[in-house]
């Protein structure tokens, strides 16, 4: 029997086949969750429709997180369809890519908006129009980088981002403590995804995280898909409130080993 057998899952963020929502999606299908997909606009349709189809899932909406109109939609159109949702996943970021170069003092005020509304926000706003069709044993989860506490170069307004959405998971995890609902976040190594090619420099950090990580390997949309059925699967049963690190050990490392 899958670690998901009987439960229902909404996952927010896939825009493609390299997308972290597209490795969750497939490791939740795979441990036989029932699934709905929702993606950002019209643009993203036909290419979320087909990889959709291929794991079985048949509830495919479009939702952008900056509308409260489209969030309390899709709660009550999917609510409508599966009578309950147990598992939540938010693996949506975004702040305009002359954010993510430069110096972060450079931040303008709308670029940080966008950012925290986008990246921040939206987790606490999809967890509230959901909450009311969360049964007991429910899981919510949404994704972080180690840019929230230490310096990642040209991360800026994102690792504030970050930081702030990891308190979100801690308030979150408090309030749905009462329901029985848990609510955590995997923090992923770097992965070569839409949004990480926004951030000036990835490509050479990508290279070298292999080089430094403690298992000189870089993460995979599989790795991070594998932790996510863990945690929101009742064998995560007293989890919550917590940042789950799925990064090859680069967290704990202090000082890097000096590359030849
Ligand atoms: P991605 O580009 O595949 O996914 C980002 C998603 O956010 C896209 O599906 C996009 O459509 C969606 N999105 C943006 N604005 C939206 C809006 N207004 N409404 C609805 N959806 C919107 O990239 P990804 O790397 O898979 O990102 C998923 C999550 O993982 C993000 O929170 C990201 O910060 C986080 N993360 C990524 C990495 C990495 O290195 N790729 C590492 C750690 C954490």
């Amino acid at each position: 029997m899958g670690l998901l057998e009987g439960k229902t899952a909404m996952i927010f963020g896939v825009a493609n086949d390299r997308s972290i929502a597209w490795g969750i999606a497939q490791a939740f299908a795979r441990e036989g969750a029932q699934l709905g997909l929702s993606y950002a606009g019209e643009a993203l349709e036909k290419r979320v429709r087909p990889l959709a189809a291929q794991i079985g899932c048949d509830f495919v909406e479009p939702c952008d997180v900056a509308s409260d109109e489209q969030i309390l939609h899709i709660a009550q159109r999917a609510s409508q369809r599966f009578g309950k949702v147990d598992i939540l996943v938010h693996a949506i970021a975004f702040a305009n890519r002359d954010e993510l170069s430069g110096p972060y003092y450079n931040t303008s005020r709308s670029g940080f908006h966008l950012a925290m509304d986008i990246s921040v926000y939206s987790f606490t706003a999809l967890a509230r129009a959901f909450q009311p069709f969360i049964p007991a044993g429910g899981a919510l989860l949404t994704l972080t980088y180690y840019g929230s506490e230490k310096v990642a170069p040209h991360y800026n307004v994102m690792g504030v981002a970050k930081a702030a959405l990891e308190a979100s998971v801690r308030y979150l995890a408090y309030d749905f403590g009462l329901q029985q609902v848990r609510v955590n976040a995997i923090s992923a190594g770097p992965i070569r995804t839409l949004a990480a090619a926004g951030v000036s420099g990835f490509k050479e950090m990508y290279k070298r995280y292999a080089e430094i990580a403690p298992l000189h390997s870089n993460v995979t949309i599989e790795d991070v898909g594998n932790a996510a059925a863990f945690l929101c699967s009742d064998w995560a049963s007293k989890i919550t409130g917590e940042v789950l690190f799925v990064d090859s050990g680069y967290n704990i490392l202090g000082i890097p080993e000096a590359i030849e």
